[in-house]
């Protein structure tokens, strides 16, 4: 059975805050925007919607001064998107080829090209799989397990309260130490006797009198009751293999998060942990027009409100690309869609054909007398 083929000048992929916004502002734009998003899977944890579709209160996303349910917000984004004319399309992609432009993509009952592509696909955090860390009704996920401390710390549930931090690296260091701005103590449950955090984070957080160590420690279980939430957790020593009951009232899983990337390996520049690189001047990849926002390239602030700025910024920059503009590349250079590069001291335009011009207004003029 033949594919559909369907060509955008703009195909963005994701519906999380990035997704949605680069939506709202290229179908503004009049730019017809193709949305694809990945179905919802549990265990890749997709959702059409993104990561807020599992949580709760949102309460520091700009504009709603009582807060906000994360599902009830995105319903939000994708009626706005919907208003300017953004066209969705659910399915799995299967297959990418970023090598030219119009770039490809495949999926099983269509054939895209895409003048521009806008990747928001998002990260997630990485679980343990152990009991009672499932989202509610399955577990206590969003009833006191949480793996976004600036999200979910400041929220009641957590003030005053004993908390237990799951990790060793710097993001189980960043969390605890932010936890302990609320909450009366925090215990970081670590596998081993050693931290794998920065040296500077370690410190922190041994300085940190509110913050104590469980060394050598796994965390088996979450437990807990369905009026209460979290109310302990299961613990054994590696060594002995001794368990215990520790009391609790909130569990933060910090080990680490995995950006979406896997379809981009060997087309786009990574970092080591997949993360996708952009320029820090632009959104820009280093393939031009294909432009990357939200947490897929973002490891520090992955926040909703971050990863819509980005959308916005990745909207306007594959504007500015169809437009015949330079686009700001990781490199430093500008690149125009006709591959026109400007070099990183904006002095020179480098032709496609390798010809060098003086980008200097005064040269130009004086070269046309
Ligand atoms: C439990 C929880 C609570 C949170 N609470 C808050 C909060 O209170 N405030 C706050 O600011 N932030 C919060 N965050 C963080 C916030 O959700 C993220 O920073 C934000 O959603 C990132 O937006 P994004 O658009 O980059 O990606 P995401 O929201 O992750 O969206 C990614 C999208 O890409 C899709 N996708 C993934 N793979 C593919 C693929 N291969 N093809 C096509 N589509 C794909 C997904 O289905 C999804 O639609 C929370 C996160 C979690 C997990």
């Amino acid at each position: 059975m033949s594919k559909e083929a369907l060509h955008r000048d703009v195909v963005i992929l994701g519906s999380g805050p990035a997704g949605l916004t680069a939506a709202i502002y290229t179908a503004r734009a009049n730019l017809k925007p193709l949305l694809i998003d990945a179905p919802a899977d549990a265990e890749k944890q997709t959702a059409p919607g993104g990561q807020l579709m599992i949580t709760t209160d949102v309460e520091n996303y700009p504009g709603f001064s009582d807060g906000i349910q994360g599902p009830d917000l995105m319903i939000e984004f994708r009626r706005q998107a919907e208003r300017f004319g953004t066209d969705f399309l659910e399915t799995w992609i299967s297959g990418v080829d970023l090598s030219n432009r119009p770039f490809t993509l495949h999926t099983s009952d269509h054939l895209i090209s895409a003048e521009t592509l806008i990747i928001a696909t998002g990260a997630a955090a990485k679980w343990l799989g152990i009991p009672g860390e499932a989202k509610v009704p399955f577990g206590f996920g969003g009833h006191g397990v949480s793996a976004c401390a600036t999200c979910d710390g400041p929220l009641p549930a957590f003030r005053n309260q004993e908390l237990v931090v799951i990790g060793g690296g710097d993001t189980a260091m960043e969390e605890a130490t932010f936890l302990t701005r609320y909450a009366a103590r925090v215990f970081v449950a670590h596998r081993r006797e050693k931290l794998r955090a920065s040296k500077i984070m370690q410190q922190k957080a041994f300085n940190n009198p509110k913050i104590e160590f469980l060394w050598n420690t796994a965390v088996d279980e979450i437990l807990g009751s369905k009026e209460h939430g979290v109310t302990g957790v299961s613990l054994r020593n590696v060594k002995s293999n001794d368990q215990r009951v520790f009391p609790c009232s909130g569990v933060f899983v910090a080990i680490g998060h995995k950006p979406n990337t896997d379809l981009f390996k060997g087309q786009l520049e990574m970092d080591e942990i997949g993360y996708l690189r952009t320029s820090g001047h632009s959104t820009a990849t280093n393939v031009p027009g294909v432009f990357a926002c939200g947490d897929v390239q973002d490891s520090v602030y992955r926040q909703a409100v971050t990863a819509a700025g980005t959308g916005c910024m990745a909207a306007i920059d594959a504007e500015r690309f169809l437009d015949h503009l330079p686009v700001a590349m990781p490199s430093g250079e500008e690149v125009t869609d006709a591959g026109e590069h400007i070099t990183s001291d904006h002095r020179a335009i480098i032709e496609p054909d390798g010809s060098m011009i003086p980008n200097n207004p005064e040269q130009l003029v004086g070269s046309e007398d």
